[in-house]
């Protein structure tokens, strides 16, 4: 494939095609007791538990509701942190792992009943390409069944996987999602609870806000309001495609592999929907340039096709840009050194469920609840 062919099809995010309704926004007189920055997973959550719990809010962004990652994503939504789990008990620590497990499995239940037929709990493959990973995730399996946590192991793939990996991890409760059309469910109830949405407004500077609280919910995309968090949320470009329908039914469930480079399933119209490959230009990948590129659209267009055993039609590429920490958890909670300000941003390529979590986190420390997590999450940790 060539460069022409590449961009000439570059028809953007297939989940913003949806047409779930955008809520039609309340107008907020006088001055908001918290206002946010980004309407994806993250700002639509905080502010719906803001909202809930007697706060009137507004919520500004440059673009649109789930136009950021939060509409370009891969559509998994899966428990635990972007870390495998037997490596996070070890770098984070046994209890606070479990805590973190534990309770983004809950999150994916809250997730399920506020999103309706926008989540799928089908569960999700983790599947190993070459031994050294089969080791890795037998490690995580271990990991993860000593503490409890529900997961089958499969040595037998069915024929279209056997090939190419050697084994799985099958979590169960995990699920797919239907990115767009969630959050703008979730802002649509947010909506109803008297938050203020200001779409095409981006926010250029602090200053310019007026509530007492503001609120970072902004992911990758944040870069150039709070120089201290630029240097500790570092944007990565992810890209994926869509097929046309295809009329076999191979991959029900979230697929992934080499250590979540790769990631890929099927939706119920038959489309395989398919991402990652930064690694085959990883430095070019650190970037918040929101477009696709030749080198990795053709390896996804060479990867469906191995895939399904021929080229199938791609109908949507599209890029979209996470926030990467440094010890790959979230940064959330207040920002050290700024007065009133909330961060909640950095799920390091995996906030689907983080970030539905984390905002409901950041709301419950801005009024003043504690909890574990936001010990865990606390930005001043990297500061
Ligand atoms: C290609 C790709 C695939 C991914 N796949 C998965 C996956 O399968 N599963 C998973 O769990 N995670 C995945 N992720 C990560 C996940 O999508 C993100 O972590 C998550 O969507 C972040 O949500 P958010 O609400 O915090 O930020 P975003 O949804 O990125 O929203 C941030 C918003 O802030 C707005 N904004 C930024 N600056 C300003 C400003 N100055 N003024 C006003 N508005 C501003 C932007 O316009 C944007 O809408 C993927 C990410 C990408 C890019």
């Amino acid at each position: 494939m060539d460069v022409e062919v590449a961009s000439a099809h570059m028809s953007g995010p297939y989940w913003l095609e949806d047409d779930s309704a955008v809520p039609a926004s309340t107008r907020l007189g006088g001055i908001p007791d918290v206002e946010i920055v980004g309407a994806g997973i993250t700002g639509c959550s905080a502010a719906l538990a803001l909202a809930r719990a007697g706060r009137r809010v507004r919520v500004h962004d440059a673009r649109g509701i789930a136009e950021g990652a939060s509409g370009r994503n891969g559509g998994f939504a899966l428990r635990g942190g972007a870390a495998r789990y037997d490596v996070a008990r070890e770098t984070y620590g046994g209890d606070e792992s479990r805590e973190l497990w534990r309770r983004t499995e809950a999150a994916l239940d809250e997730l399920e009943e506020a999103g309706g037929d926008a989540v799928r709990r089908v569960g999700s493959l983790r599947l190993a390409a070459d031994e050294e990973e089969l080791e890795q995730i037998r490690g995580e399996f271990a990991a993860l069944r000593e503490d409890g946590f529900e997961a089958e192991w499969l040595d037998e793939l069915p024929d279209h996987l056997s090939g190419r990996f050697l084994g799985a991890i099958h979590h169960l409760g995990d699920g797919s999602v239907q990115p767009a059309r969630l959050v703008r469910r979730l802002a649509s109830t947010a909506a109803s609870e008297g938050v203020e949405f200001r779409e095409r407004s981006r926010v250029e500077a602090l200053d310019d806000l007026e509530a007492p609280t503001v609120v970072l919910a902004t992911d990758g995309y944040g870069r150039g309001l709070v120089p201290e968090l630029d240097e500790r949320i570092w944007p990565a470009r992810g890209q994926v495609v869509a097929t046309e329908p295809l009329p076999e039914r191979l991959f029900e469930i979230p697929h992934y592999a080499r250590q979540g480079f790769d990631y890929w399933q099927q939706l119920p119209d038959g489309r395989l929907v398919a991402g990652g490959f930064r690694d085959h230009s990883i430095m070019d990948e650190l970037t918040d340039v929101e477009e696709t590129t030749p080198v990795i659209q053709s390896a996804l267009e060479s990867f469906t096709e191995d895939l399904i055993g021929r080229r199938p039609r791609i109908t949507h590429r599209w890029a979209g840009i996470f926030g990467l920490t440094q010890d790959f958890l979230p940064l959330v909670g207040p920002v050290p050194g700024h007065d009133g300000l909330w961060v909640a941003a950095g799920y390091s390529g995996h906030g689907n469920v983080l970030g539905f979590m984390s905002g409901g986190l950041v709301a419950d420390g801005i009024l003043g609840r504690e909890d574990p997590l936001l010990e865990l999450f606390d930005p001043a940790r990297l500061f």
